[in-house]
């Protein structure tokens, strides 16, 4: 998607401007970079990628291939207590099935260690940078507060040659953890806190996931980061709010350090009702167990998201259709789930699924008969044709679409009572079979109509409820796992005296056994997206189904059922 070619110019598509190609566009008239772009993803390797961060790959590969320019992904890998190959690896799968590419290798932070090494010497010769041999606590309490401006280290004034040999020998591992620190020399009093002389090396006596042993000082985050932007040459350094202060700061090491500036620009992130984006959190529920990996259905993560079914053109909709906002603001979870059900519905192949069964003998119909009735694969879009659906004496219908006792204008089945079999007769159910035993429902004694079979038929007569069905000798059967919000408060991690976890939807899932399944989906690959006529979109389930269990993820419902319980709250 973002080739790097020399043939930059304006955005050719029709997609809606915003204030960060505003910014972008003038560069380009202004032939700043000579009218190049080239922005990067930058994931800290120690969580799986949520929504949010699908959202920003959106945004920087978008621009990227907008523009004719190209986006970097690069691993933010400077702190090796907490990042994990598993992490890497799950980043380059999602991000790929995103749909976006990157050149012809993903890169780290860590791959420019040697490089930041050398900045930091070139910035102490300068005597811009310096080793304070304060410890933490101390470093902290002298920082001060905004209100109130910090102290000077004793050792802030330390001579650049005793500055080079102590931060030489941090780096051949003379030193424990937390002796020394090398620090930018900047303002203590600066009403910016992370203008206060921060810390750029500490010393970590610790493996890297990537560079093993070879180092024991790692750099900080602000330090790595705007110098790794400024090695790659990006030219938009897109980040969230929260980086905003960070900024004189990124720009006051690039100057100092007389490299390429790339331009940082801020934006809000994406925040999402019903749910939490912390990774910290994210780490929590799948540690403790409130949830089936970093890839449950219920997770607002992108390997969630895809086990549950969603397609990836649903998401970058989704992150189109939230824009770019310069403030921060919540989403309303629902406009997901409307995402992916606007998708899925003009893609998805329609089938029919029983999900209660209740079975139904239709007394009146040649036992061995078997018709095949004639079922639209996708009313939405012609091409996609029609199917043979096998109709026989017995079947199953769904619990939901029969009462033994109605209420009024009730009009799907009832003793007594007609409805259309979709694709098939009208039936009657003229008896209702009890278990003697325990007067459980065990089978409806029903009548079909010859002379009304759908599409065929000469008779005129007409019910108000078609419903669905499966023939029961034809059905295959499956387990059919219905999720719900994983959180039941709209801001779970709102109050910080309430632990987030309370909010947990105990209700979130619902595993139904022995649901029935046209024969159809004998061959459903996993991951395949279905529309379950009148139920909702389902996806194979990529890591339970079996060759003996195929199972299915609901991953919506066909109507937006949660802002209905909302609008009645509030009514
Ligand atoms: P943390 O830094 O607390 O571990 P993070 O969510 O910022 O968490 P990163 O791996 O640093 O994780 O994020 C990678 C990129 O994704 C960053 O550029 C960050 O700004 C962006 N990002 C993260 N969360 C969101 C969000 N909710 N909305 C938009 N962008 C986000
Ligand atoms: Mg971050």
């Amino acid at each position: 998607m973002s080739t790097e070619t020399s043939n930059m110019g304006n955005s050719e598509d029709n997609k809606p401007s915003n204030f960060i190609k505003e910014i972008i566009n003038k560069d380009i008239d202004n032939n700043k970079n000579n009218g190049r772009v080239i922005t990067r993803f930058p994931p800290e390797p120690n969580g799986y990628l949520h929504i949010g961060h699908a959202k920003s790959i959106c945004l920087n590969f978008g621009l990227a291939s907008e523009y004719n320019g190209k986006c970097n992904l690069r691993f933010d890998d400077t702190n090796p207590t907490k990042e994990e190959q598993e992490y890497v690896d799950s980043i380059i799968e999602d991000i790929r099935w995103l749909g976006f590419h990157w050149g012809e290798k993903e890169l780290y932070a860590s791959d420019y260690f040697d490089e930041l090494f050398e900045y930091a010497v070139k910035l102490i010769k300068k005597g811009k940078a310096y080793i304070d041999s304060s410890d933490g606590d101390q470093i902290k309490e002298m920082r001060g507060m905004p209100t109130k401006p910090g102290i000077e280290s004793p050792y802030r004034n330390r001579a650049v040659e005793e500055n080079l040999d102590l931060f030489m020998r941090m780096k051949n591992g003379e030193f424990k953890d937390g002796e020394h620190v090398l620090r930018a020399k900047i303002d203590m009093s600066s009403p910016n806190m992370n203008m206060r002389d921060p810390i750029m090396y500490r010393i970590k006596h610790a493996t890297h996931h990537r560079t093993g042993d070879k180092w024991c000082i790692y750099p900080m985050y602000d330090w790595a980061h705007g110098q790794s932007d400024s090695i790659e040459g990006i030219t938009h350094s897109i980040c969230t709010l929260e980086f905003e202060n960070h900024r004189p700061l990124y720009d006051w090491f690039v100057k100092e350090l007389e490299i390429h500036h790339p331009q940082q620009i801020e934006f809000a992130r994406l925040n999402m009702s019903y749910t939490i984006m912390s990774k910290r959190k994210l780490l929590q529920l799948v540690e403790d167990k409130h949830v089936d990996g970093w890839d449950d259905p219920r997770m607002p993560t992108i390997s969630g998201l895809r086990r549950r079914g969603y397609t990836p053109e649903a998401i970058r909709n989704f992150a189109e259709m939230v824009g770019v906002a310069k403030r921060d603001n919540v989403i309303d979870y629902s406009l997901l789930e409307y995402s992916v059900r606007d998708h899925l519905n003009k893609q998805a192949q329609r089938v029919m699924s029983v999900l209660r069964p209740i079975k139904v003998i239709l007394t009146n119909y040649p036992e061995g008969q078997i018709e095949e009735m004639e079922a639209v694969n996708n009313p939405e879009d012609e091409t996609m044709g029609t199917r043979m659906l096998p109709f026989s004496r017995e079947l199953f219908i769904d619990m939901d679409d029969f009462k033994e006792d109605p209420p009024k204008k009730y009009y799907r089945l009832s003793p007594g009572s007609e409805v259309r079999l979709r694709y098939a007769y009208i039936i009657k159910c003229d008896e209702v079979i009890k278990d003697p035993a325990t007067g459980e429902i065990i089978a409806l004694h029903c009548s079909y109509d010859p002379e009304t079979k759908s599409g065929v038929g000469t008779s005129t007569k007409k019910v108000k409820a078609t419903i669905h069905w499966v023939s029961a000798q034809h059905a295959i059967e499956a387990e059919v796992r219905l999720y719900d919000r994983l959180f039941n408060s709209s801001d779970p991690a709102g109050d910080k005296e309430v632990d987030f976890l309370s909010h947990i939807n105990k209700d979130s899932l619902e595993i139904l056994k022995n649901c029935k399944i046209e024969p159809f989906l004998k061959n459903a690959k996993i991951g395949e997206r279905f529309q379950f006529e009148r139920l909702g979109y389902f996806a194979v389930d990529n890591k339970n189904t079996t060759t003996d269990n195929l199972v299915f993820n609901r991953t919506a419902t066909l109507k937006d059922a949660w802002t209905k319980i909302e609008n009645a709250k509030n009514k």
